[in-house]
């Protein structure tokens, strides 16, 4: 069984920098984290892997100092890691984002599962796991609950739904896209620490990838942040007395202004 985890770098803080041109995130691997999403990704993978052998490698798209965040991931279960790491991939929305990572899925070949966390703390749109699995041409369950059964050729899980939750089996192979709580992350290990320094991690340029660089990166981005602001905080506040029936016959006066 050989399963993709997708994991993307965030900032560690919630204080994200924007570069003040672009507003796109300044990812300069200070302070940065697997996404915590991410984290679940990997160990429901090395899970399965335990279950039934295999393979797990980890896939990103992002700076050069994101190979210490895969190494990270390589110290808790996964066995190798790919960067996908080129100015060309600057900037990158999600339609671009998920252009790039199915070049990067391609260039591992053999997979039977693609595993990606529901969202990611920065950006957080949960768009990029569907859009790779359509670009990819495959079948995708996203916001998975729990995994029933799993085998070499078909995925039976939980999702949640707005309504509650829905039970569905999905051929391979296929991707997923995983809740917190799905599992318990591991820490890494001694041994998994040992390995993790000298575990394969294999970088690819744009080039390399044959990539059309039209389609990647800030150019390859049909959505563009042409704003970025905190919003003001203020309005007074006002305190409202007396029965409940005063209190909502006050607030309606209120709202209708
Ligand atoms: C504040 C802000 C708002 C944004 N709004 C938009 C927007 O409205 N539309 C838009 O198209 N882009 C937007 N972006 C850009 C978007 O963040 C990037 O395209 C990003 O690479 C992917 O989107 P995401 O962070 O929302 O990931 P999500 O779709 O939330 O991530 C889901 C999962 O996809 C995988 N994944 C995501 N990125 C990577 C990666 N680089 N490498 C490996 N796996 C990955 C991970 O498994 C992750 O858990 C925004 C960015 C910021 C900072």
């Amino acid at each position: 069984m050989n399963i993709i985890v997708c994991v993307k770098q965030v900032p560690s803080t919630n204080e994200v920098r924007l570069d003040p041109e672009t507003h796109t995130i300044i990812r300069d691997g200070r302070q940065s984290v697997i996404n915590p999403f991410d984290t679940y990704g990997l160990e429901e993978a090395v899970q399965i892997k335990e279950r039934l052998g295999g393979k797990v490698t980890v896939l990103s798209m992002g700076i050069p100092a994101t190979e210490r965040l895969l190494r990270d991931a390589m110290s808790r279960g996964a066995d190798e890691g790919v960067l996908l790491t080129d100015r060309a991939f600057a900037g990158a929305d999600t339609l671009a984002t998920s252009y790039a990572l199915s070049l990067g899925v391609k260039q591992i070949g053999d997979y039977d599962l693609i595993i990606c966390g529901k969202m990611a703390v920065d950006g957080d749109t949960a768009q990029i796991g569907p859009e790779l699995a359509e670009t990819l041409g495959l079948p995708h369950i996203a916001d998975v609950k729990k995994i029933l059964s799993v085998d070499e050729t078909s995925l039976t899980c939980l999702k949640i739904t707005d309504e509650g939750e829905q039970e569905l089996q999905v051929p391979l192979p296929a991707l997923i896209t995983v809740l917190k709580d799905i599992n318990m992350p591991r820490l890494p290990s001694i041994t998994g620490v040992e390995f993790s320094l000298t575990a394969p991690c294999t970088c690819f340029s744009a080039q390399q990838l044959e990539a059309d660089t039209g389609r990647t990166g800030l150019n390859g981005s049909p959505t563009q942040v042409v704003r970025t602001f905190t919003p003001e905080r203020g309005g007074e506040a006002q305190e409202i007395a007396g029965s409940l029936e005063e209190q909502a016959a006050k607030i309606l006066e209120i709202i209708k202004g």
